[in-house]
């Protein structure tokens, strides 16, 4: 038998080091595992085929339903769904009425949306730098980065924990600005005993099949503010309205409409919508299992030198939506790529959550550079997403573990 074969997964200290797979030893495992994945049951497949029976395929109930039932989860007054968590974002910065000369502040450390939907209205995009142990928006850094032009923020729950709410709560009343929290990471997670959703002005939420609840494309936005309430409906749908107190000009009769803003079309089905309300019933189980993992790993790379495991912010009840490693420069021979390289060899693929948005080309253009927020860059270089779903079997979970322990100890300085 091989020294790989016959070794114990929790030994990494003894004398014989596991080889790595990248370099000649035998893979954790045969087949490859991915950084997330959808659960889908027979409750969910019975929900759609229900819509697809119905009357109604857009437009309907299930929409209805679905956007109650994220209201009674997050303590929320109003529920908007809509077609995916970047059309969230966009519609909340139309009921933010953000626009041209503004300024939104946000994290370079987040999918692209995140900045991109102030761009949308013609506002510019202002990067504050992170908290380098909760990998969080740094609130200080939002308040140094604040002009006269400064209209809103938007925080990103990144990876599922709660940014620091209290902090940036102050913040917003300080200043007089609007917050806008993208929350397509923390469906599930309270921060100091209330659930994440009615914290900000406005927050989002994304179903892409990678997030917690998957409903294929599908977004969010959760506000209590009736006047938004308004304004992001108007803005899901082309700008248009049937409320006659909305209305600017007498009704022409029954069939009369009015467009009096300018958007597009937004819209969810209610096939995505029944499959949303569907997944929202197996949140809780979805949770205990996401924390179940969470506390293995935590567990065990906690105690890695070459290692460094996200801190939570404080007063965050956590259900983990991405699982970030961070390697430790001084600790190991290896660098992130090879580590991410070194764990591919072992068919357990990672990824890398996020690029600093103002890296991209685009952005270039746009004249943002590279030294914008240090820390960061360099949580960029260090950190890599290990698979953390709730579908992974105990195996899954203890496989990505020997991978990542024989590679640590492998390399360790
Ligand atoms: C996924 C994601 C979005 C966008 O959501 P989509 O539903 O894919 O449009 C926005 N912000 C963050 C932080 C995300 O992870």
């Amino acid at each position: 038998m091989s020294m790989v074969m016959s070794s114990n997964q929790n030994s990494n200290q003894g004398t014989a080091k596991e080889l790595p797979a990248i370099l000649g030893g035998k893979p954790v495992r045969e087949t490859k595992l991915y950084y997330a994945h959808q659960y889908i049951d027979q409750a969910d497949i019975d929900a759609v085929v229900q819509v697809l029976r119905s009357d109604f395929l857009t437009g309907g109930p299930a929409i209805e339903s679905c956007e109650k039932k994220l209201c009674e989860i997050t303590g929320a007054k109003y529920a908007v769904l809509c077609a995916n968590g970047t059309a969230a974002l966009h519609i909340a910065c139309l009921a933010a009425e953000i626009g041209e000369g503004d300024e939104v502040i946000t994290t370079p450390i987040t999918f692209a949306a995140s900045a991109n939907c102030a761009l949308y209205c013609g506002a510019r995009p202002v990067f504050a730098d992170i908290n380098e142990e909760t990998y969080q928006i740094d609130p200080a850094d939002i308040e140094r980065k604040i002009t006269e032009r400064t209209r809103a923020f938007v925080a990103v729950d990144f990876g599922g924990q709660s940014v620091p709410q209290k902090e940036l709560l102050e913040i917003r009343d300080r200043h007089g600005l609007i917050y806008i929290e993208d929350g397509a990471h923390v469906i599930g997670t309270s921060y100091c005993g209330r659930m994440n959703g009615s914290f900000a002005d406005m927050t989002t939420l994304s179903f892409h099949p990678v997030k917690t609840i998957a409903g294929g494309e599908g977004g969010a936005v959760l506000t209590d503010n009736e006047e938004y309430y308004q304004r992001l409906l108007l803005a899901r749908s082309h700008g248009i309205t049937r409320n006659r107190a909305m209305m600017q000009h007498v009704p022409d009769g029954p069939w009369y409409y009015e467009q009096i803003a300018l958007s597009t079309n937004y819209r969810i089905t209610e096939m995505q919508a029944a499959l949303i309300e569907s997944q929202l019933n197996k949140l809780q189980i979805f949770a205990e299992r996401k924390k179940e993992i969470v506390r293995r790993y935590d567990e065990v790379f906690s105690k890695i030198p070459g290692l460094y495991v996200q801190k939570e912010t404080e007063g965050s009840d956590t259900v983990r939506h991405l699982y970030i490693l961070r390697i430790v420069p001084e600790h190991l021979s290896i660098d992130r790529k090879q580590f991410f390289e070194a764990m591919g060899a072992e068919n357990i693929i990672c990824n890398v959550h996020y690029i600093p948005i103002y890296y991209f080309p685009y952005y270039e253009k746009l004249g943002y550079r590279k030294g914008l927020c240090p820390k960061a860059e360099k949580l960029y270089e260090e950190i890599f997403t290990i698979p953390l779903y709730y579908a992974m079997t105990d195996q899954d979970v203890e496989d990505v573990i020997r991978a990542v322990t024989r590679i640590a100890a492998y390399y360790e300085k």
